[in-house]
């Protein structure tokens, strides 16, 4: 039997992390020699942040550590809650928020929210993650009330009645079709409540997964090339994991090579995915391992 790699597209950067690295890079061209620092990851991928570092990028988990006024402050891809973007716009010498359109979108979403006198959320996310964490103060300081779920189950903690009205919105790199289902039975159970045509789950999300679940039943086994701290590659891992698949993930080749070549060369049919933030060299590396141990290279796509 022929052994094949292949390659799931779309992988790789998504819209929202090319376009804030293009535009860190575009700053950095602009500010030449000037103090700039990156509140949080810019994107989850420590590669990312490295090379941003070489540049001369200063990273910091909180605008505190940033002592120097004449500072160029950026905030990171996932999102930043806006009072502290105000914040940071009247101490420093001038900020960038290079957060994902689509993660503003979820900010324009809450404050027509609030406008329109709805003050009670449904969060489906994590609190944990930057993402979630920013949206969730933002709703807080904004005379809002919060309930964040993880999953369908919890529908069952929501602290409502069927006649109350509350908005739900979700993180943008959950699984799209639990988060789909979990919508759908929030609206069955509260028919007052306010649920998006459309989860927030993005587009790139979306069909990383799609794509995974159309051609699964061609492979063997899933390779997931990640950022740790990257919840959508998170999610591509359970994906697979939930369908009873052999995964194996690591940030770059050595990681994969860390299972031992008995385990990673055992089966005939391997495919490769990576996420919105893995950098392509870090790919290339694993397809030119699987091609020097005879492996065809074949791309399957979502059409
Ligand atoms: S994964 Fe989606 S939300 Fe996150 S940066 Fe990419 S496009 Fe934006």
């Amino acid at each position: 039997m022929t052994k094949t790699v292949y390659y799931l597209s779309p992988s790789s950067f998504c819209f929202g992390v090319k376009r804030s690295i293009d535009q860190l890079n575009d700053i950095i061209k602009q500010h030449q020699g000037e103090n700039i620092v990156c509140v949080h990851a810019l994107v989850h991928n420590p590669k990312v942040t490295k090379e941003f570092e070489q540049k001369g990028i200063v990273f910091v988990e909180s605008i505190q550590e940033i002592t120097n006024p004449n500072t160029i402050v950026i905030f990171s891809a996932h999102g930043t809650k806006r009072s502290l973007i105000k914040k940071a716009q009247a101490t420093y010498k001038k900020v960038y928020n290079l957060e994902c359109p689509f993660v503003s979108k979820i900010y324009t979403e809450v404050d027509n929210f609030l406008q329109q006198w709805i003050h009670s959320f449904v969060y489906i996310g994590k609190e944990s993650h930057q993402e979630g964490q920013n949206v969730i103060e933002h709703i807080r300081e904004n005379w809002g009330d919060v309930v964040v779920i993880q999953q369908e189950q919890e529908i069952s903690i929501l602290p409502f009645t069927h006649h109350d009205t509350f908005a739900v919105i979700s993180q943008t790199t959950l699984n799209f079709e639990k988060v789909t289902n979990t919508l759908k039975n929030i609206q069955q159970i509260y028919p007052w409540a306010h649920i998006p045509w459309f989860s927030d789950v993005c587009r790139a999300t979306y069909e990383r997964q799609t794509v995974i679940l159309k051609h699964i039943h061609f492979f063997d086994a899933l390779i997931v090339i990640w950022g740790k701290e990257s919840n959508n590659t998170k999610e591509l891992y359970n994906l697979w994991i939930t369908n009873n698949k052999t995964t194996w993930f690591g940030e770059s080749l050595e990681d994969i090579l860390a299972y031992g070549e008995q385990t990673i060369l055992q089966y005939d049919r391997i495919a490769i995915t990576w996420w919105a933030s893995t950098p392509v060299e870090d790919i290339r590396a694993v397809f030119d391992y699987y091609k020097s141990k005879n492996y065809e290279p074949k791309i399957l796509t979502l059409q």
